[in-house]
């Protein structure tokens, strides 16, 4: 009796277990052995000789003289009369060659040219749609802040000052907050959303009260790899302290993983070979103002790996040959050349974690684009 591949007895007890808490389909793994030769996957491992209609090998898994280790090519199973060690392909490469459940899946795959499809956990879905939500109300935000840019000459006046045309601030989507307290509820009637607190757009007051958290700044949509907006920056109109605000991290942005201006430099990165980190927002646009569209600006003061491998591999990969710069600009007078330095110096070392050619180069201080 060939007995149902997706048994116990089947898969080994491990394996069954390990394919019950995997997010791989069952009747994908049935497909699977449908296709895969477990005579041949064994045989990599265990040599087998035929032996009328099957093959058999002494038993990897107990010590014998007597081969008493079988494989049955019509059944794709294996069989011990020895020690009663008893699976299929996939139970084998987790019994013997000490695979993963995902793992041996994933080879067998690979091998008879079929793709793993996965179904998410209700937890995976759960966090997938908080962060819908989440990436829904940022984008809401940033259309208001962006229509709200018309209404303040102070904001305008502010990006003319720093150079900036009115085509530049329409595609980095530069808005403005206004200096009212609950601002947002113009866009977001229920002012009391969750949502919008898990957004970083609104906080939670003493006493109750919510109020926004970017009051009277020009503000930058920060967007991700998929050009979703994931947090803002705000630079301060009044004096206000701080001079910059970013979204504080959320389930969707983290300051230390992401670089401000990626998203629309992607190619520029690409077609040059080679990626500009500079410090701040305003100096992404400056430059991209200037011509210079592969430049992108962490969003503190220091570099960290993620930053290195976030930059596309275009640019990583012609690097190794000797394109990739990682210059820097002193922005901040007070900060000067020494700051420069060594930001440059942590993002040469972590470049380096990358690729080992990567060379950074600090530009002289009359070069800086936006001081
Ligand atoms: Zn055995």
């Amino acid at each position: 009796m060939r007995p149902d591949p997706e048994s116990p007895a089947a898969l080994g007890a491990a394996a069954a277990q390990a394919a019950f808490k995997s997010m791989i389909p069952h009747d994908f793994i049935s497909t699977l052995l449908g296709r895969v030769d477990i005579v041949e996957v064994i045989d990599r491992y265990v040599p087998l000789k035929k032996a009328g209609a099957n093959y058999q090998a002494c038993c990897p898994f107990h010590s014998e003289k007597t081969p008493s280790f079988t494989v049955s090519p019509t059944k794709q199973f294996y069989h011990c009369f020895g020690c009663g060690a008893h699976g299929t392909a996939v139970g084998f490469l987790m019994e013997h060659a000490g695979k993963a459940f995902p793992e041996a899946v994933e080879e067998l795959a690979r091998e008879v040219g079929l793709e793993v499809p996965r179904v998410e956990s209700a937890g995976e879905k759960e966090r997938r749609d908080d962060t819908a939500e989440v990436t829904r109300v940022l984008l809401a935000a940033a259309k208001f802040y962006r229509a709200k840019l018309k209404d303040s000459p102070r904001a305008i006046e502010y990006l003319k000052r720093r150079g900036l045309t009115g085509e530049m601030a329409a595609r980095f989507g530069i808005g403005y907050a206004t200096d009212a307290w609950q601002a947002l509820e113009a866009v977001f009637p229920d002012y009391g959303d969750a949502a919008l607190v898990e957004a970083g757009l609104v906080i939670n007051g003493d006493g109750g009260k919510r109020y926004d958290r970017f009051r009277d700044r020009v503000m930058f949509p920060i967007h991700d790899s998929r050009g979703r907006v994931i947090g803002f920056g705000g630079r301060t109109l009044g004096g206000g302290d701080p001079k910059y605000l970013n979204s504080p991290e959320t389930a969707v942005f983290s300051k230390g993983r992401e670089l401000y201006g990626l998203f629309l430099a992607r190619d520029a990165i690409r077609d040059a070979g080679m990626v500009v980190v500079v410090e701040g927002y305003m100096d992404v646009v400056a430059l991209a103002q200037h011509g210079i569209e592969y430049s992108v600006a962490t969003l503190g003061t220091s570099t960290t790996p993620a930053h290195a491998t976030a930059t596309p591999p275009a640019a990583r990969q012609r690097g190794a040959r000797s394109k990739t710069r990682f210059p820097c600009w002193p922005t901040a007078r007070t900060r000067g050349f020494s700051f420069c330095r060594t930001a440059t110096t942590r993002t040469i070392s972590y470049a380096s974690a990358v690729e080992s050619s990567s060379r950074a180069r600090s530009l002289p201080r009359s070069r800086s684009p936006n001081t």
